[in-house]
């Protein structure tokens, strides 16, 4: 890998998510050599996803080079490897550029999604994790309108022009109400020879609410706007499978689309070697001690969404959300200076800053710990918070102009198939 021998400790950190480039830019300028590694070259700002979906934002404006992020620190390698085995016996992580020893080992992972074991599911859905996924979506999405436009079967341009979501988290409800938007305000423009009206956005939620984390208000509210946008949410309804033409439930109920996104939920993405039963959750996390110490090793740690530090607040781990990642990533950061100097380690604590999700234009709910707002108030205060922890000064700029040119204008003009996605099945 080309990485020099020093005299320092080396920290191999794999994944430039949020937990990875927050501990790395806490260890930055210390006596210590810091290699990060990561399958891609760019750290991705996964909340903002739904929106390169939806041809809201250009993919270029959610991501950053990573080795931009770090690039004043002297102690620092980045290689663009896919890390395929952790060897602990031998200190030594396996990657397809070859191997590297290490003296201490970060895990930041992050998560994949969640299948639930369901091969065909996952066969025929859409995932949106990645930004490949997302262009993947938005070419699916562009592809069904041409594709509508141009068949006589009436079933089978139902099919097109049905979206299922599964998974009324604020993924699913984030991309159900931009949907909502591109059906109102730019299919009719786009497609003046289809019945853009028969268009069919379907959210459905094994229970009985949906924004589960969130306050009953928040809920409620969101519900309310989504209905309002044409939103069909269906609650107490479970997928049980979907055949690349038909979705079918725990219920009668089945739908005919051509177009499902699932958003049920994600997973811990687990490294071989390091995935042994008694420290890996259900969902695949790796179980951390309060010091982010995997289960079993001094000198191994976890971070972000692969790890599952359990509280009484939260016994089944903490949320897999950017607020933890980047919280324990700079906790570790300070720990692993401890450690290095031979003081003892502080224990995590989580400060829940609040949640929040956008439902579309000048509707969005916020939960903090003291106020709760929902509307116009909150979605400025979405706005403002995305923008804030967005990665890079041109980034945010560019998102910025986006989203005024968007409000002023009421248009998404990165409705783009440079990609074209090609189907697994035809409808
Ligand atoms: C669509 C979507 C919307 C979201 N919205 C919100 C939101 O509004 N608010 C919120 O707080 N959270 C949100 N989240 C969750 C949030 O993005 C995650 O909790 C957060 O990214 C976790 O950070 P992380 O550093 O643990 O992992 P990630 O940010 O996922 O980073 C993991 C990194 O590891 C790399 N990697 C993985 N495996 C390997 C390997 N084997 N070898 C090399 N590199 C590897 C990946 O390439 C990636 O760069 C959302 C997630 C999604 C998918």
């Amino acid at each position: 890998m080309n990485i020099p021998i020093t005299s320092f400790p080396r920290i191999i950190i794999i994944g430039g998510g949020f937990a990875g480039i927050a501990l790395a830019r806490k260890l930055s300028k210390q006596e210590v050599q810091v290699v990060l590694l990561d399958k891609n070259n760019y750290h991705t700002f996964q909340p903002l996803l739904y929106q390169v979906s939806t041809g809201g934002l250009e993919p270029d404006s959610i991501a950053y080079p990573i080795r931009k992020v770090l690039k004043n620190f002297s102690n620092f390698h980045f290689r663009l490897a896919n890390v395929t085995q952790i060897d602990a016996e031998n200190n030594t992580v396996i990657t397809d550029i070859g191997n590297l020893k290490f003296d201490y080992l970060v895990v930041a992972s992050g998560s994949k999604t969640n299948f639930f074991g369901n091969a065909e599911v996952e066969k025929h859905s859409m995932a949106m994790k990645t930004i490949p996924q997302s262009l993947n979506l938005r070419s699916l999405i562009l592809e069904n309108f041409e594709d509508a436009l141009l068949t006589s079967d009436l079933n089978e341009r139902n099919a097109l022009m049905n979206f299922v979501i599964v998974g009324g988290g604020p993924t699913g409800v984030e991309l159900a109400g931009a949907l909502a938007e591109i059906k109102k305000g730019i299919l009719p423009k786009d497609y003046p020879d289809l019945d853009t009206r028969s268009v069919q956005i379907n959210v459905i939620q094994s229970s009985d609410s949906i924004l589960k984390g969130m306050s009953e208000k928040a809920s409620e509210k969101a519900e309310d706007f989504l209905e309002k946008l044409g939103v069909n949410v269906w609650k107490n309804l479970r997928v049980t499978n979907y055949d690349g033409k038909t979705v079918t439930t725990n219920t009668d109920l089945v739908f005919e689309t051509a177009t499902v996104i699932w958003a049920a939920g994600v997973k811990g993405a687990l490294i071989k070697g390091l995935d042994a039963a008694d420290f890996v959750t259900r969902s695949n996390r790796l179980l951390v001690n309060s010091f982010n110490q995997v289960k079993g090793y001094k000198h191994i740690f976890a971070v972000g969404d692969i790890a599952c530090m359990v509280t009484e607040e939260f016994p089944n781990g903490l949320p897999m959300m950017a607020q933890p990642a980047i919280q324990q990533g700079k906790q570790l950061g300070d720990n692993m200076l401890r450690l290095i100097e031979g003081k003892p380690l502080q224990p995590f604590v989580y400060t829940d800053k609040g949640t929040m999700a956008t439902i579309g234009r000048n509707k969005a709910v916020v939960d903090l710990k003291r106020f709760k707002f929902q509307g116009v108030f909150a979605w400025y205060i979405w706005m403002f918070v995305h923008l804030f922890f967005l990665i890079g000064f041109r980034n945010r700029m560019v998102v910025f102009v986006n989203w005024v040119y968007n409000y002023v204008r009421f248009d998404r003009e990165a409705r783009l198939i440079i990609r074209p996605y090609k189907k697994k099945h035809k409808v």
